[in-house]
């Protein structure tokens, strides 16, 4: 069983936030900013990759209610998954971070030089 699905179940502890029956919210334990939550679904999948139109929208609306819940939805926040190797993906169980609370910088993604790209 997966990290993740470990604190799902509750075999790990976790600073819950919130959770419904297909959901669960809690911080992440290495803050990138002063909100920095993580929401995931209680059935694992991979990644983004691998999750339906119809559950992302659920979950689309859940972090909405995440978001008022810990007081950014008006300030504003930022909502990352991280999608495999190239994402940067470390934990192997969809989740995507919900960052807040501050004002946020766009950062330096990548050594790559965009414009090689074009
Ligand atoms: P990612 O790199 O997108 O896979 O992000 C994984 C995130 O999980 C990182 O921001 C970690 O700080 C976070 N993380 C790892 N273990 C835990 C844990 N036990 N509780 C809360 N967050 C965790």
């Amino acid at each position: 069983m997966c990290l993740f699905c470990k604190i799902v179940n509750r075999e790990i502890p976790s600073n819950h936030v919130q959770e419904n029956e297909d959901f669960f919210a809690f911080h992440d334990i290495n803050p990138k900013a002063p909100v920095h939550v993580l929401v995931i679904p209680k059935i694992h999948y991979n990644s983004f990759n691998d999750i339906s139109g119809d559950l992302m929208g659920k979950m689309g609306t859940f972090m909405q209610e995440v978001a008022k819940t810990v007081g950014v939805d008006q300030s504003g926040y930022r909502i990352i998954s991280n999608i495999g190797e190239n994402g940067g993906q470390e934990v192997k169980h969809l989740h995507f971070h919900l960052l807040g609370g501050a004002k946020l910088k766009w950062g330096h993604f990548s050594d790559a030089d965009p414009k090689d790209f074009f």
